[in-house]
């Protein structure tokens, strides 16, 4: 997640390590407007930039679907509105036992942010997170498998 957000760190890592190849992929007029408004609002000096950040994010996705049958260790990152608290807290009791540390902190605009780390079987802690994800006072839910 922090090279994901750090666009000159994650970039300058790969372009160090790797050689490079140029493709030609073909994208909609609307997914081309997408693709400059995401590179201008993250700060990416280029699209190819941009483009590595998507792929090693979809590449984290696609390893949290591999490890469902096996024991893992991931963060839960929650945001809902203060007010919607109860929700969260009957998640909470409802998936007590994936979770090993949790941190609650109140942010700008009545929001609160809530960070699980959660321990056990893969296909559990997905549960978890779709039913965070589902709950309509749920402003973001985002798992990160380690
Ligand atoms: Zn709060």
């Amino acid at each position: 997640m922090a090279g994901f957000n750090n666009p000159k760190r994650n970039a300058g890592t790969l372009a160090s390590t790797q050689k490079s190849q140029v493709l030609s992929i073909s994208l909609s007029l609307d997914e081309c407007a997408k693709l400059s408004e995401l590179q201008q609002k993250l700060g990416f000096s280029n699209r190819s930039k941009l483009v590595r950040a998507a792929l090693s994010h979809l590449a984290l996705e696609s390893r949290e679907r591999l490890t469902l049958d096996k024991i893992v260790d991931a963060v839960l990152l929650v945001i809902h509105s203060d007010e919607d608290s109860e929700d969260v807290l009957d998640l909470r009791h409802r998936y007590g036992s994936l979770i090993r540390t949790q941190l609650h902190q109140h942010l700008e605009n009545e929001k609160c942010l809530e960070i699980f780390v959660l321990n056990g079987l893969g296909k559990k802690i997905q549960d978890a997170a779709s039913a965070f994800r589902k709950n309509k006072n749920v402003e973001l839910a985002k798992l990160m498998v380690a």
